[in-house]
């Protein structure tokens, strides 16, 4: 015998655990099921520990998704704001790092706890340590049986929440785009994104000096770019500028990367060549950027002498560098370090409005298993809050 649930919710992450609430709040006899030991692991190590929950300004602009439209309604249907308003109640304190996004005063247990706290209230049942086999239509759209590593258990609707392919080792898999291609669905490629990008060996030796250095910059690349922190590390380039523009990168493509965004550089060193006359450029550099740097940048331009001894066109030269200085990484550092992952199931098969499969009657997709990814700042947590819930509504 079959243990029998209204809804069944595969994966007790972000988005599977508001799903759960929600529906739980309606009435629905609710059962989630993840193969990992804990609850919401990824929001337990999510934004340093101190989990970017949500940020002050949520646009469908701030979202990746081969269908643009696609996330608008359920963002709008629940923002934000709702979010924020549940972590009041819970007394979560919590602070704007900057750019909107909200942190976690304490620890992103608080978050992770509160949904916990909000399932066993409503009575959401969790199976945790408990995997899968195999998933069963039923027959006249009646529903779903599950055969799992503990028992056979039926329901009628099925939500997968199974997540990205991302830190594999906190329990990611590619197992809800495998029930996604069981049931028909098409999956736009996936990749990961919100990572550090590498070099190659030669780049590496061109800047084994600078590992550690951050530096505020704008990054471009595909008509995208991002003014945030960059940082050198030992494999490349890190930082939040760099993950941001991660997600738009392609290998083989360049970045650009302008040094001093927001200084009009050619008046800046015209001012100088004509004031400090008989400094070094590398001293100029210097009061912008770290000696490293600075150092880095005059081997770069080839030039290290005297403002006075550099000619017009040669300031062109060092403009051009600072403002457009382009590179060419050599990869990604991958699913190992990646926050999220591009791509997933289309989300041309899926009603925006309930998330349902248009494959499969009662068979739902919610989270970052679907083709719709964040900018870093809060939006992969509001997209799975925002799923979650809208899915939970309806289930
Ligand atoms: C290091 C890191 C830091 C991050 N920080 C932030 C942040 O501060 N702010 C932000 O907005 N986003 C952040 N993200 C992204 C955010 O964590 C994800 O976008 C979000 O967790 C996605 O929610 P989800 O519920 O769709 O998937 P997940 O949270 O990944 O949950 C999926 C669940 O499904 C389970 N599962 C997977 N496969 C199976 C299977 N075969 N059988 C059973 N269960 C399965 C997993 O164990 C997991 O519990 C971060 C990500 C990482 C990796």
């Amino acid at each position: 015998m079959d243990q029998k649930f209204q809804v069944i919710i595969i994966g007790a992450g972000a988005a599977g655990l508001m799903c759960a609430i929600t529906a739980a709040k309606r009435g629905r006899q609710v059962l989630v099921i993840d193969h990992a030991n804990k609850v919401g692991k990824k929001i337990l190590m999510s934004g340093g520990g101190r989990c970017n929950f949500t940020n002050y300004s949520i646009e469908p602009e701030n979202f990746l998704c081969n269908n643009p439209h696609f996330c608008k309604s359920a963002l709008s249907r629940y923002n934000q704001w709702q979010f924020i308003e549940l972590v009041e109640e819970y007394g979560i304190e919590y602070y704007d790092k900057g750019l909107g996004q909200l942190f976690c005063k304490n620890s992103s247990k608080d978050i992770r706890d509160l949904l916990v706290d909000e399932c066993r209230k409503n009575g959401v049942i969790i199976q945790l340590k408990t995997s899968v086999e195999k998933i069963e239509a039923l027959a006249g759209s009646s529903g779903f049986k599950l055969v799992t590593s503990l028992a056979e258990f039926s329901c009628t609707s099925l939500v997968v929440a199974t997540g990205g392919l991302s830190i594999p080792t906190m329990g990611a898999t590619g197992f809800g785009y495998d029930i996604a291609r069981q049931f028909g669905h098409h999956i736009i490629a996936t990749g990961p994104a919100l990572t550090p990008l590498i070099f190659d060996k030669k780049w590496l030796e061109k800047t084994s000096q600078l590992p550690g250095n951050a530096i505020d910059v704008q990054v471009s690349c595909n008509g995208q770019r991002f003014s945030e922190a960059m940082l050198f590390t030992h494999k490349g380039l890190s930082g939040p500028a760099i993950l941001q523009i991660s997600s738009y990168w392609q290998p083989g493509q360049p970045i650009l990367i302008d040094l001093l965004p927001g200084l009009d550089v050619a008046a800046w060193l015209q001012e100088n060549k004509q004031a400090r006359a008989e400094i070094q450029l590398k001293t100029l550099l210097s009061t912008k950027f770290s000696q490293s740097i600075a150092e880095y940048l005059c081997s770069e331009i080839g030039m290290n002498c005297k403002l006075k001894q550099i000619e017009v066109n040669e300031l062109n030269k060092i403009e051009q560098r600072l403002t457009r200085w382009t590179l060419y990484p050599a990869g990604y550092e991958g699913y190992r370090v990646a926050e999220v992952t591009l791509g997933g199931i289309d989300t041309d098969e899926i009603s925006s409005k309930t998330f349902e499969s248009v494959k499969q009657n009662n068979l739902y997709f919610i989270g970052e298993v679907l083709d719709v990814t964040g900018h870093l700042g809060g939006y992969n947590f509001q997209w799975a809050w925002a799923s979650g819930h809208a899915a939970g509504s309806v289930v």
